[in-house]
């Protein structure tokens, strides 16, 4: 259904006169003050990077405010392919500063991996918007993870929201000797990632990074890693 309704608002828009999915500026898609906000990543992706408790570094391209997050709500919203391709050039960004920030530059397989929706409406209508922004930015990923979490994340606390997704994602096939990259679209707690790359861990997989468009956390502050 979400890709049909998708594909049905992407013929609307072409037929139809739309606003700025970002800031709601007339005839425009997505303006060019919206389409910077989250492609000015050459100094945005500097400070945004971050420790999982389990070591794993994340990288950011931009903070999670503003016309960015507008733009992303949007997206996860209308779920379109179109809206998607507008974070292409960041997640490209994101992901490279991510094997870059880890040393793995020059592995030789590193394999994305999209985070599963930890969102109840998203699980709900099957969408996940990690793996719709890479398809729309033609990145392979591996499916590897699944995830049964019981309530919505929205209003849980950092420890709270660790609770819920603890053990809530495994992976779906033995994974020893390979290794990974983690994708999201949203960091805030890190709880997603943390249990994401504790999954893949338990199936002796390996996780060198973790890349994130957007990020909740201001910019550091050297030592303001994840809890
Ligand atoms: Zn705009």
């Amino acid at each position: 259904m979400g890709v049909l309704r998708g594909l049905l608002q992407e013929a609307a828009a072409i037929l139809l006169p739309t606003n700025c999915a970002g800031c709601g500026l007339e005839n425009r898609r997505v303006c060019v003050d919206c389409l910077e906000s989250v492609s000015a990543v050459g100094q945005s992706v500097n400070g945004l990077e971050r420790l999982l408790p389990s070591g794993e570094p994340v990288t950011s391209a931009f903070e999670y405010s503003g016309r960015a997050a507008a733009l992303l709500v949007a997206f996860k919203q209308q779920g379109t392919s179109r809206l998607a391709r507008t974070f292409r050039p960041a997640l490209e960004a994101t992901i490279a500063s991510a094997i870059q920030f880890s040393g793995s530059l020059g592995e030789p397989r590193i394999e994305l991996v999209a985070v599963p929706s930890t969102s109840a409406s998203d699980r709900k209508r099957g969408f996940n918007p990690v793996k719709t922004l890479l398809e729309a930015a033609c990145l392979r990923y591996s499916e590897v993870l699944s995830s049964s979490i019981r309530e919505s994340q929205k209003q849980l606390g950092v420890q709270d929201r660790l609770a819920n997704l603890r053990n809530s994602m495994r992976a779906r096939f033995d994974l020893t000797d390979r290794t990974f990259l983690l994708v999201d679209d949203i960091v805030t707690t890190g709880a997603s990632l943390t249990e994401a790359a504790r999954a893949i861990h338990s199936a002796g997989g390996r996780v060198v990074a973790c890349a994130t468009l957007a990020s909740t956390l201001k910019k550091k502050s050297h030592d303001s890693n994840f809890a």
